[in-house]
């Protein structure tokens, strides 16, 4: 997913494909609910006017939308958790997932407490995000990942303070949290784990060799 992402909303002629599958930035056919539809006799009425259809014309897969609210498929277009997430934050990460149709502005909050407990697994002060931050890059976190970070503080502190950023309006912004939430894994948690097997495969003559230089 680049950083084009087009949310899926109400009557969009094309947006990003809520299937997983597919996710492709593809156009949108809509189907609107059948609308007050009298018997013969006016002795009854079909009422599904506040349903639409709404079907990818890359995969043909359809998301269902009761109003302008999509119900089906659900939060699938949400980056999934990076498997080293730790579960604490995992928790936290998954339910900012499932509620992030109805309320980005919510699942921003909730993705920003996943941070926090991030930066407490990897021994910073959850409280103080901005240090936590300014450690974990003289630990060797890259530098651009301190400046997906210093977006999260700078959209954390106005998701909590309503009327400065308005992320319902913008889901994007709260759609690259998830992104930053599981860029901070990849390079803090999963790269050492791969420097680790990969060390761990070295012959163990080489290992002892430079555990020896190292003494
Ligand atoms: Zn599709």
């Amino acid at each position: 997913m680049g950083s084009d992402y087009v949310p899926p909303k109400y009557q969009l002629d094309a947006f990003n494909c809520p299937h997983s599958g597919c996710g492709a930035f593809a156009h949108q056919e809509w189907y609107h609910g059948v609308k007050a539809t009298s018997g013969p006799n006016g002795g009854y009425a079909l009422r599904v006017h506040n349903f639409s259809v709404s079907s990818c014309a890359r995969c043909a897969g359809v998301a269902l939308w009761e109003g302008e609210q999509m119900i089906y498929p659900r939060a699938s277009i949400v980056l999934p958790a990076s498997e080293d997430m730790p579960a604490e934050v995992k928790k936290d990460y998954d339910e900012a997932r499932a509620i992030f149709y109805e309320s980005p502005r919510g699942a921003a909050a909730l993705l920003r407490l996943a941070i926090q407990e991030l930066a407490i697994e990897l021994g910073e002060d959850g409280k103080n995000l901005n240090k936590a931050i300014g450690n974990l890059v003289q630990k060797g976190l890259p530098e651009r990942i301190q400046k997906s970070l210093d977006i999260v503080r700078v959209i954390g502190n106005n998701a909590v303070h309503p009327g400065q950023i308005v992320i319902e309006d913008n889901p994007k912004v709260a759609m690259s949290l998830f992104k930053v939430t599981n860029l901070i894994v990849d390079n803090v948690i999963t790269k050492s784990k791969e420097v680790e097997e990969l060390y761990n495969n070295l012959p163990e003559e080489a290992r002892e060799q430079i555990a020896e230089r190292d003494n």
